[in-house]
């Protein structure tokens, strides 16, 4: 057993609150760390103790390492939990953390560098006997007859995509042959410049695929268990607007055999702490394309259906418990849905920093709202536009659109823009009605004007 009894929180908004929740279900301690555009979150108000690290620019402050661990020894604290974006993927830090003798809330360094270069994790994927998108196995040769071999091979269109990519930067599309050697020096220069490293990769390009994912929990001692999927197809420009669980239309025992091999890749890489599988499913076949190694922002859904604290699971996990639950105990009831509210323009995305007026949240059966919002609060302008996580359950997918239709009329964020209206359209949208979209089902929506302000219910 890893013994510490205050955590301290390298993160801000809704999560940061989430994190202090998990801690104090454990009768831990937290620390809040934060910028000074950010004295006035709600975590930093409730925690134990809090301290203000840099200027609001993130770089000064949520991901300056040296200054968050002075902070950690300042304060006492003897572990820090991440949380999502800022630091959370970065080896770095994990390794810096447990140099200075503190407990890092999740996988280790390896793990964490291994999974964060996409052609290493591929490559362990696939010896772990994971599927992923046929391509070039590993990274492309310098010979363009020997890179055009591979694309003939893997068939047309294809994707370049780059080892060091993130967020859904470093790709590009190639749909013939004569694209291809510029397409591949474009892609290289970019990932060159963007990430330290000019790797890139090729895959087969999926048309109309789902973005389904896997949720799982690994303890230090090999044992792991898979939570289900979550469908994360609702999105604009790679971002996830609506996510889900279960995947409607997906038979159980296809989404066991695909968690089954996620459960044996964790042992074989012997990874630790909550972790996320990323695939891409088209006409029934899951394609790996990557591992988050972190909580992610959707993993309320999953904790819906299955009853799991994964936050406070991550906590014991580092504690150096063992998983307190079993796979035969894992069991899913009813259907949850994610409705992310952002701070943001509903049909051009455009960021909406601004003062919330009266913030009144919804209520009744099967709901749940993750934000850190209150009357008064100012959203500052300098990082993601998340402000709220609204989450329905209901017995079935209807029951909880059901209910995400009502909590949405219910909620009012008086004097902040969000994108509520969209999500209003987007709960009465056929298509998401029916269910099992693809990727672009949002933003063909937009295109053909099906969506847009001028149907603002
Ligand atoms: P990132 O780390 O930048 O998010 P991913 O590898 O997860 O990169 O890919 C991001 C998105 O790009 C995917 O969700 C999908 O929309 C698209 N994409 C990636 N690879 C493919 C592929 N082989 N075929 C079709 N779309 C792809």
């Amino acid at each position: 057993m890893t013994m510490f009894d205050t955590v301290l929180i390298a993160n801000r908004g809704e999560i940061a609150l989430r994190i202090l929740r998990a801690c104090r279900s454990l009768g831990l301690k937290t620390v809040a760390i934060h910028s000074e555009a950010d004295r006035g979150l709600r975590h930093v108000q409730l925690a134990d103790k809090s301290l203000c690290i840099g200027p609001a620019q993130a770089r000064d402050s949520y991901l300056n390492i040296s200054s968050i661990l002075l902070a950690a020894k300042a304060t006492g604290a003897g572990a820090i939990h991440p949380g999502y974006g800022f630091l959370s993927e970065n080896a770095g830090f994990a390794e810096a953390v447990e140099r200075a003798g503190l407990v890092f809330i999740g996988p280790t360094a390896d793990a964490i560098r291994t999974m964060g270069d996409k052609i290493a994790a591929k490559a362990a994927m696939r010896a772990a006997g994971v599927p992923c998108v046929p391509g070039s196995d590993g990274a492309l040769p310098d010979e363009a007859w020997r890179v055009r071999h591979i694309a003939a091979e893997t068939g047309y269109p294809v994707i370049i995509k780059a080892s060091g990519g993130g967020g859904g930067r470093g790709m590009r599309i190639v749909r013939r042959e004569e694209d291809l050697a510029d397409a591949v020096s474009l892609t290289r220069e970019e990932a060159a410049r963007a990430f330290g490293n000019p790797d890139v990769y090729m895959e087969m390009f999926l048309e109309h695929p789902r973005h389904i994912e896997i949720q799982v929990l690994a303890d230090a001692d090999g044992n792991a268990v898979m939570l289900g999927e979550r469908d994360c197809s609702m999105q604009r420009r790679h971002q996830k607007v609506i996510e889900e669980a279960p995947a409607p239309g997906i038979a159980r025992d296809v989404i066991e055999r695909i968690g089954a091999r996620c459960v044996a890749a964790c042992r074989q890489i012997g990874y630790r702490g909550a972790g996320t599988f990323e695939f891409l499913y088209e006409n029934g076949e899951f394609f790996f394309i990557e591992m988050n190694t972190r909580v992610q922002v959707e993993h309320p859904v999953t904790e819906m259906v299955t009853g799991v604290d994964i936050v406070r699971e991550q906590i014991l996990i580092a504690m150096g418990e063992k998983l307190s639950i079993r796979q035969e105990d894992v069991a899913l009831r009813g259907h949850a849905i994610e409705c992310r509210i952002n701070a943001e323009d509903p049909f051009t995305f455009a960021p909406e920093p601004g003062r919330v007026d009266t913030h009144r949240p919804p209520g009744g059966p099967g709901l749940r709202l993750e934000t850190h919002l209150y009357d008064g609060y100012e959203v500052p302008p300098h990082y993601d536009s998340l402000v709220a996580k609204l989450i329905a359950h209901g017995n079935s997918r209807e029951e909880a659109i059901t209910r995400m239709k009502t909590a949405l009329r219910e909620y009012e964020i008086g004097g902040l823009t969000t994108n509520m209206p969209l999500q209003r359209l987007l709960m009465n949208e056929p298509g998401f009605c029916a269910g099992g979209f693809d990727i672009h089902h949002l933003e063909s929506l937009l295109a053909n004007g099906h969506i847009g302000p001028e149907a603002e219910p």
